[in-house]
């Protein structure tokens, strides 16, 4: 769907040129159907109208996206494909600016080792109301997360791109247009992160740490692609489901009864509408800190 198939990150070329990232992959934690993004879903899906466009995304994106290589996802019921969070990895320890190539995505914050620490993620933005109403909240709790962007919501709002980062927030990349990896071939899998990347790049100052693969669908190809990009693949531990607008108490206690030492809470900033979700963060984080916990950037 895209023309610009010469899009290529230089940092991909650069660690392509290196070498970087040819480490094997051994038994991959395949794109298994189900957990994320079904926001993705919600997303993908157009929710709140399925196959509509998000309210965050180019009107001209969002067709180029209907048409793009999955076109039936767009049309399919969100819990259809919702995708199991990945678990667990194996490559551990490189060094930041080129890391490895990673089996599955991290579900946990590596780094926690036991401490009650968790990040807070929030996935499909930047959306032009949503965002700026969770920026706040975020804000007035002194509590800084990380936000996985759709680069085509990115490019139609870069200045809620620059307005995350300004804040202090963690910019990762969420792919250009949430069509899930796996089903990609690997050359159209890195112009789509790279043209991300570079994106973030361009607005932020600095490329992207982390990126999530739409649906939490990663497989070889597309880890291995995002380790040439300089990125590590984030999973999550704990899934709200606030792209299904449970009501705000669900998320809430999704929230605050899976909390462990070192997870990662899945929600969404874009995809539809989510006073839920702002709503229930600003009410379950006095709760966390009550109870011990402190919301961090990974790796800190
Ligand atoms: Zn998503």
């Amino acid at each position: 769907m895209r023309s610009d198939s010469h899009t290529v990150s230089r940092r991909a070329l650069l660690c392509v040129g290196l070498g970087v990232g040819t480490a094997g992959i051994v038994g991959v934690g395949l794109a298994a159907l189900t957990g994320e993004d079904a926001a993705g879903g919600g997303r993908a899906a157009g929710s709140p109208a399925p196959g509509g466009p998000a309210p965050g995304a180019r009107p001209g994106a969002r067709k180029a996206a209907r048409t793009g290589s999955a076109p039936h996802l767009a049309r399919a019921a969100p819990d259809s494909y919702r995708l199991r969070p990945l678990a667990g990895e194996t490559s551990m320890g490189e060094p930041a600016a080129h890391p490895p190539v990673h089996t599955r995505a991290e579900s946990t914050l590596p780094a926690a080792a036991g401490r009650r620490v968790l990040a807070l993620t929030f996935d499909d933005g930047p959306h032009p109301e949503n965002t700026p109403r969770l920026l706040e909240v975020l804000r007035r709790h002194g509590v800084q997360a990380t936000f996985f962007v759709v680069g085509e919501n990115a490019a139609a709002f870069p200045g809620l791109l620059h307005a995350i980062a300004a804040d202090g927030h963690v910019v990762g990349n969420h792919s250009w247009a949430h069509h899930p990896l796996n089903r990609m071939r690997p050359s159209d899998v890195r112009d789509d992160l790279g043209r991300t990347s570079e994106l973030i790049d361009r607005v932020v100052g600095t490329p992207p740490r982390w990126c999530r693969a739409p649906y939490g669908a990663w497989h070889p190809p597309s880890l291995k692609v995002c380790a040439d990009l300089g990125m590590e693949p984030m999973g999550w531990s704990v899934d709200t489901r606030d792209w299904t607008r449970p009501g705000t108490a669900r998320i809430v206690s999704a929230v605050t009864d899976r909390a462990t030492p070192g997870a990662i809470v899945l929600q969404h900033d874009g995809g539809g509408p989510r006073p839920q979700t702002v709503a229930a963060v600003d009410h379950y984080l006095p709760l966390l800190k009550a109870d011990g916990y402190t919301c961090v950037r990974p790796q800190s």
